[in-house]
């Protein structure tokens, strides 16, 4: 099993979609099931409708799983297990407040945030105390060796993980606890997660010890891309970058693939999890629009002009033109928009536009463009520039753009609508 692990706290990022497709496409490649677990313990910091939006976002990806689970109705899992933990002296209650512990570190007195001051207290000392407590594992008593497929190796010393708290005063299980808990139930053989996890990876390893579970679980940290956090999903698709170019950027960041353009179905043949680089990547927005206009010349007509909104394949024809100048759906919809609205028109050409375009509402169908011109200059006696500037004006409602033969071809049986 593989899982992707979201919490519903903000807006789905693309570094977190670069984690989701590796996982997806790892568990193709390994013909095991992935499970999405919202973890969605930390109550105060969830975000109501998120989860619906992480769903949403990974089906518009593709990104297909096969099990579903709320990290909140594992509860009773995590208590029970921190109820054994105590009672197999893995883990102690701990009635320190974080102030007497900030004191403590202030002062100097202690390295580490926790000095073991309730790790022996007496069980009537415990049962006497009235006050909250939190639960904690003990600290290891070796180190713990994360082997990573992308970062190798990595030692942790047992004062590196400490004893650190895994039922928080609340009755809730803190992030390591509730994760480590989880994977072992569900049985997760790879874990793909961000690097920001790493630190986290020992602690629950010791997790995973301290309840005699032995299944070696794989692991890979995959390295953080600078500026992903200001790029969310949800704004990359509303400014128009198709889902397959979002993609296809994600895995050739850091990544040495053998196209440079590629659906995920492609990549699943080629795709190794441990040849993505150990190196921090940074976000290049680009890049990104350089692939999506290649992923965008590459769609059907017919499909590009419904996603400009049209149903007709000459509209999508015409899009391609503009993607000349134009990268993104938004884009493309203001350029094909541009060519149906009402046109503004500065006062150098306003009189030449306006003969043209009532030569234009009256002149017969001309299939080919130079037949149209000519009858245009003909009836108006407007030649080379001073034709074609406001003609341009008259069917792109730009200065430039494309060739105007291709532009016309495209739209002469729109002509009307186009200069109304
Ligand atoms: N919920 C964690 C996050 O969104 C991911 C944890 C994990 O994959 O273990 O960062």
């Amino acid at each position: 099993m593989l899982r992707f692990a979201p919490s519903p706290t903000g807006d789905m990022h693309i570094g977190n979609l670069r984690v989701a497709l590796f996982n997806y496409i790892s568990s193709i490649q390994r013909n095991e099931p992935l499970l999405i677990r919202i973890e969605d313990t930390d109550t105060e910091r969830n975000i109501p409708g998120k989860e619906k939006e992480i769903f949403e976002i990974l089906a518009l990806f593709g990104i297909t799983h096969q099990e579903e689970q709320l990290q909140s109705n594992n509860l009773r899992f995590h208590r029970a297990m921190a109820l054994q933990l105590l009672h197999d002296k893995k883990a102690f209650n701990c009635f320190c407040t974080s102030d007497t512990l900030n004191a403590k570190c202030e002062d100097g007195k202690i390295e580490h945030r926790y000095d073991g001051a309730c790790e022996n207290l007496h069980p009537e000392e415990v049962i006497d105390n009235p006050l909250p407590f939190t639960i904690r594992l003990k600290k290891p008593s070796h180190p713990i060796t994360v082997n990573d497929l992308i970062k190798g190796e990595s030692t942790f010393a047992p004062n590196d993980i400490d004893s650190f708290i895994v039922m928080r005063s609340n009755k809730y299980p803190t992030y390591n606890f509730a994760c480590a808990v989880d994977d072992m139930l569900s049985d997760v053989s790879l874990i793909i997660r961000s690097e920001n996890h790493l630190n986290d990876t020992p602690k629950q390893i010791a997790i995973h010890e301290a309840l005699g579970y032995t299944k070696k679980i794989e692991y890979a940290h995959v390295p953080i891309t600078l500026g992903d956090e200001d790029f969310s999903v949800k704004w990359l698709l509303e400014e128009g970058y198709l889902p397959e170019a979002i993609s296809n950027y994600l895995i050739l960041l850091g990544n040495k693939t053998p196209v440079e353009i590629f659906s995920v179905k492609e990549a699943i043949k080629w795709f190794d999890l441990k040849a993505i680089s150990k190196a921090t990547t940074c976000f290049d927005i680009d890049k990104l629009k350089y692939i999506n206009r290649e992923h965008l010349k590459g769609l059907d007509p017919k499909e590009l002009s419904r996603y400009v909104g049209f149903a007709d394949e000459e509209i999508g024809n015409l899009a391609k033109l503009f993607l000349e100048e134009a990268s993104t759906l938004k884009e493309l919809r203001a350029k094909v928009g541009a060519v149906f609205a009402p046109k503004e028109v500065s006062k150098e050409y306003k009189e030449r536009f306006e003969i043209l375009r009532a030569l234009t509402q009256k002149a017969p169908h001309f299939d080919d463009y130079d037949a149209y011109k000519g009858y245009l200059s003909e009836k108006s006696a407007l030649e080379g520039e001073n034709l074609l500037k406001p003609l341009r004006l008259l069917l792109s409602g730009a200065e430039h753009g494309p060739e105007m033969n291709d532009l016309y071809t495209h739209i002469k049986n729109y002509l009307k609508e186009v200069v109304k």
